[in-house]
């Protein structure tokens, strides 16, 4: 992945280290038009922001996803000054924000850029697999404080778990996809083998099936007691 750093935050707009490992991850739309490039430059020039975060990231051809803080460091995005949190674990202390790009439609709503969502799907999955964090552990803004942030992972729930969805699958590789079609390969022949009839019973399998003793099917079925009575006594033996 191709992640410009020539941007890097202001320091007095995150503080320096952290005092808790990475066990978080959390998403955030900016709220505001402009892409990865431009939020970069403004939280790098100037001090006094108040806000910031790890990384941005947008759909633009070149370098889409822009660092802003260093991953080391503590960045200001999902705090809360009253402490009022929805979320008992998750801060900014032990959390990397990643915040997305975004577009507004013509009736005013704001929505991702499909490529910008495929970025973040590849950079989140990277720092994922880097710090160890589970896809329980990938949270909205939304989640930690309840500030309706992603708004289009907020508003439409469904596009969030997609998004959560594609973090959970492992991505195959063709080793994997080989060693699935074997195995299911090896189970087909195996019931395709249960299903035919040996060679040494063919004729007495097809009596069996034309006097109505069996309906044809599974000859290689192992056959219960209560099984074994009904053939009995469909042969008349019983009576
Ligand atoms: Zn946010």
């Amino acid at each position: 992945m191709n992640i410009d750093k020539n941007h890097l935050c202001h320091p007095e707009n995150y503080t320096r280290g952290r005092r808790e490992p990475i066990t978080y991850l959390v998403i955030h739309y900016v709220g505001a038009l402009g892409n990865a490039r431009e939020n970069a430059r403004y939280y790098g020039s100037r001090g006094g922001i108040g806000a910031s975060a790890h990384y941005f990231v947008d759909h633009g051809p070149g370098a889409s996803v822009w660092q802003s803080v260093p991953e080391g460091h503590t960045a200001w995005h999902c705090g809360r000054s009253d402490r009022k949190y929805k979320h008992p674990k998750c801060r900014n202390v032990n959390s990397i924000g990643i915040e997305m790009c975004c577009h507004k439609d013509k009736s005013g709503a704001w929505y991702f850029d499909p490529e910008t969502v495929d970025r973040t799907v590849e950079l989140a999955l990277d720092i994922m697999e880097r710090y160890h964090i589970p896809v329980g552990n990938v949270l909205r803004h939304y989640d930690v404080t309840g500030k309706v942030c992603p708004a289009p992972f907020v508003e439409d729930a469904r596009a969030w778990l997609r998004f959560k969805q594609r973090l959970e699958e492992d991505p195959m590789t063709e080793e994997k996809v080989q060693a699935i079609a074997a195995e299911e390969a090896a189970k087909r022949a195996a019931a395709e083998r249960k299903a035919a009839v040996s060679n040494w019973a063919a004729e007495s399998w097809a009596k069996a099936k034309k006097k109505g003793v069996f309906d044809g099917t599974a000859p290689q079925s192992p056959m219960t007691r209560e099984q074994a009575a009904s053939v009995l006594d469909r042969l008349g033996l019983l009576n």
